[in-house]
């Protein structure tokens, strides 16, 4: 993000200018480059879950919802908690419905964080994380996911916590590796919050991308789910990414918290979208099945044609994106790589040193997405093997 200084800007918000996927969408129009940066489908959700919206507009659902969610969107998010995870919610008094995941983090930051917590997360970290610490007044406390496995340190992890930690704050499936914490990590990382009285915040909104392994919810494992806020959202899993339908399941007291925040940040999310959101979580289990597979097809058709460009690509376990080290074809620098690669070569990526505190860890690193249809992913390749030349000579 750009981190020229702001004098209009507080403080607490001074280098969190522009977000890095506001700056390349705008590169990417620009040189109408094949925009693999910014995470969102370029093909539509289901279509009847489409239709669901417009006839919610029609039927006059279109004033202020109840504040924590319609009563048919909380019963449906309690319903596939229960169905897809084995984790029981009750609707009434543990779901809130927010204005996508990313004001379900940040009101659940602004309830859970006085001044001076500590918040403990991984880098790469998801941008809006950091600029949601620092509104909250709070101090985030980075561990380093280290290339190419993106394991972490356990003795890391074990001294980023004081006494001054308030929240964990945990994304599985992880963008922008595409990991996927596995049953020790997460065993690891539950008995750090049991043993230190941590809250657990879990970002899942890549939940149903998972193509290695399995998707398992820190709140399903031993004594954490009295301690854990889960977040997902249905930009992801229905494709409908400008909808911003999120949602955050929690202990009642733990709601309680959220959804006092929520009232003053938001108050309510859009009414029609809820009404068909609740319709798309119902949708049975082959929706989901097909979703995972054409996005697996999808994952090997770009990994493949960004190996054979040269990179040497991170094969992702999850989510819709890929990273790639940028060193084999003689890169150093992915900030300037990814400004110049629009222009250049006429695609568009991610450079991950955005997502890094310790900017030097992710330099060699460049992420790509691959929620695209099979043409635009087959025009991307073609133009980085074509055209890859004109930055390397
Ligand atoms: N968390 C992660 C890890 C994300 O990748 C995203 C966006 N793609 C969000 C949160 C934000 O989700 P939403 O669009 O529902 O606000
Ligand atoms: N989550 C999307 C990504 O990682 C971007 C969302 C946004 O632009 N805020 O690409």
């Amino acid at each position: 993000m750009s981190s020229a200084r702001n004098p209009r800007l507080t403080a607490r918000l001074q280098g969190f200018g522009t977000t890095i996927f506001a700056e390349m969408t705008a590169l990417a129009q620009r040189h109408q480059a094949v925009n693999l940066g910014q995470g969102f489908p370029d093909f539509e959700g289901p279509p009847q879950i489409r239709d669901a919206a417009i006839e919610a507009i029609k039927a006059g659902h279109n004033q202020y919802a109840r504040s924590f969610g319609i009563p048919p969107l909380t019963a449906a998010i309690a319903e596939h908690q229960r169905h897809h995870h084995g984790l029981e919610y009750d609707a009434e008094t543990e779901v809130t419905v927010c204005n996508g995941a990313t004001e379900v983090i940040a009101s659940t930051l602004q309830a859970l964080l006085d001044v001076g917590d500590e918040v403990v997360m991984f880098e790469p970290v998801y941008d809006s994380y950091l600029a949601t610490v620092a509104m909250a007044g709070a101090v985030p406390k980075v561990v380093t996911l280290r290339a190419p496995a993106f394991d972490y340190d356990r003795a890391q992890l074990e001294a980023a916590i004081t006494p001054k930690t308030r929240v964990l704050l945990l994304n599985t499936p992880h963008n922008p590796t595409g990991k996927v914490f596995s049953q020790p990590e997460l065993e690891h990382i539950a008995a750090l919050c049991r043993d230190h009285d941590l809250i657990a915040v879990t970002d899942e909104v890549y939940e149903h991308l998972v193509f290695e392994g399995e998707h398992v919810p820190l709140a399903r494992l031993p004594g954490m789910r009295e301690r854990t806020v889960v977040i997902s959202s249905a930009g992801k899993t229905f494709s409908f990414t400008g909808w911003k339908v999120g949602w955050a399941c929690a202990p009642p007291n733990l709601t309680r918290a959220i959804r006092t925040a929520h009232q003053f940040v938001t108050f309510c999310n859009s009414t029609p979208f809820q009404h068909a959101v609740a319709k798309a979580l119902a949708l049975g289990d082959e929706y989901f099945d097909t979703l995972r597979e054409d996005y697996r097809g999808r994952r090997d058709r770009l990994c493949a044609g960004l190996r054979d460009v040269g990179f040497t690509v991170m094969q992702p376990a999850g989510t819709y994106f890929v990273c790639v080290d940028i060193r084999p074809l003689g890169f150093s620098d992915d900030m300037e790589l990814c400004r110049r690669l629009p222009e250049a070569v006429g695609v568009t990526a991610i450079p991950n040193s955005a997502f890094y505190v310790n900017k030097e860890a992710g330099r060699h690193l460049v992420r790509f997405a691959f929620c695209k249809s099979d043409p635009v992913l087959d025009e991307g390749i073609a133009r980085l093997r074509n055209n890859i030349g004109r930055l390397t000579t």
